[in-house]
């Protein structure tokens, strides 16, 4: 993160109240709103490779669950903190509500860096985290998924230790499992392609063909791979992507004017999304600063990785080619570098509608784990297109309607809806 007092909490009140206001929310549903429902804030003891026992710190979030389960990932980060899980819960009711799936918003973390545990202590610490949340989680109260840096084989054994608590099968308490042992088809490739899918319909709105449009990613982890595979698919050129070097805990830019070769790339690529400099700078890429990403002479902005990364001091570096923005990350931008865009007529994609593909798949998977049933590839992926195009144009229309931005606009459909619910359920 760029700035030290950046706090994603109060960046996610700070939208609400704005929405607060033009939706002129009655006090009691604006407070219920601006604070999570029900949090969890715990220990968790591992017993590390060398015998020795290590306490971590983990977290869950339910933010709002008027509308249905809880639903969100579980993140492993080193500089997690109770608000950035407090506001990514919050942001979660919201994708939930603007993709109209019957979920509410959670999310849960641990302070660790994965980069440095071994596969069994990762497997402890995840059956730690089920151990200590056992009681308030499940399929019909709060359902956990993959998030920065946790997988699919974390959420097979956060599934083993439920399920051994409980002493039956619930495959539908978490999503993001392994195809074969629960999980969806589809389901890895469903956050990026749904970054896409949103973006393919603003370039239609727009009047721009794919083909003729350049993009820079931030990030190369499964989101921003993904969502380049299906935009070069759909004919247009990645000139650069940056990610997180973990050797020198620095991040770097790679690029290439005339577009990116993703298989080349993520065949030297390890399992975080560090790309190797040494072997890209020998197949001709240039290797730039960090941020250098975010400079670039393209039409597209992807940013694919972490919060606040659109922020005051960044966005003026932006090239005033830039057209699109699509967040692929959730809260990469900041309200501050929002005014910014707003002012440059940028279109955004704001992050709680473009990356909502991966919850949109987690409740298919949902839904066939509860059934025990499985569909193709083609069926959910064709599903998820059509939920995301559905909710991409009821944003658009709105926002074009009403002359917003598309974040406002996104925030006056989710919002409205979560504030019904609670009204409905005679909550507030
Ligand atoms: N972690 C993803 C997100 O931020 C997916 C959550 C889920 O599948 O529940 O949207």
């Amino acid at each position: 993160m760029s700035d030290n007092s950046f706090n994603p909490y109060e960046m996610a009140q700070q939208q609400l109240d704005g929405v607060a206001e033009m939706l002129a929310l009655d006090p009691p549903t604006r407070n219920l709103l601006r604070d999570s429902l029900r949090e969890f804030n715990f220990t968790i003891p591992v017993r590390m490779d060398d015998g020795v026992i290590k306490v971590f710190r983990g977290f869950r979030v339910q933010h709002n669950d008027a509308r249905g389960p809880c639903k969100g990932g579980i993140r492993f980060h080193p500089q997690e903190t109770i608000d950035t899980v407090r506001a990514l819960a919050m942001w979660m009711t919201w994708k939930c509500a603007v993709v109209d799936i019957p979920l509410g918003g959670g999310k849960g973390g641990v302070i660790c860096d994965p980069h440095d545990l071994s596969a069994g202590e990762q497997e402890r610490l995840c059956r730690g985290w089920v151990r200590q949340m056992a009681k308030n989680v499940g399929p019909l109260a709060d359902i956990p998924a993959p998030d920065v840096m946790t997988n699919a084989q974390h959420m097979l054994w956060m599934l083993d230790e439920y399920e051994v608590i409980r002493g039956e099968r619930y495959p539908g308490f978490i999503t993001g499992k392994p195809v074969g042992l629960g999980g969806s088809l589809g389901r890895a490739e469903a956050t990026g392609f749904g970054v896409i899918y949103t973006l393919r319909e603003a370039l239609k709105e727009l009047g721009i063909r794919p083909e003729e449009t350049t993009a820079s990613v931030q990030g190369f982890g499964n989101v921003a791979q993904h969502a380049i595979r299906l935009y070069q698919q759909l004919g247009g050129t990645v000139r650069c992507v940056s990610c997180w070097d973990q050797q020198d805990r620095a991040a770097y830019s790679f690029y290439k004017p005339d577009g990116i070769d993703l298989a080349l790339l993520q065949g030297i690529t390890d399992r975080f999304g560090g790309i190797d400099k040494s072997q890209a700078e020998a197949r001709g890429y240039a290797i730039l600063s960090g941020e250098a990403w975010i400079e670039q002479k393209v039409d597209i902005l992807l940013p694919a990785a972490l919060e606040n990364q659109i922020n005051a001091e960044t966005v003026t570096q932006m090239n005033d080619s830039v057209r699109i923005i699509a967040e692929g990350a959730n809260g990469p931008t900041t309200p501050e570098a929002d005014r910014f865009l707003k002012e440059k007529g940028i279109f955004v994609i704001p992050d709680f509608l473009a990356n909502a593909g991966g919850v949109t798949c987690s409740y298919f998977e949902q839904v066939q784990s509860n059934m025990n049933y499985y569909w193709d590839k083609d069926e959910v992926l064709g599903k998820l297109d059509q939920k995301m195009t559905a909710a991409f144009i009821a944003v658009s229309d709105l926002a074009r309607k009403k002359n917003l931005f598309m974040r406002d606009a996104a925030y006056l459909i989710a919002v409205s809806r979560v504030a019904s619910a609670c009204k409905d359920r005679g909550w507030v």
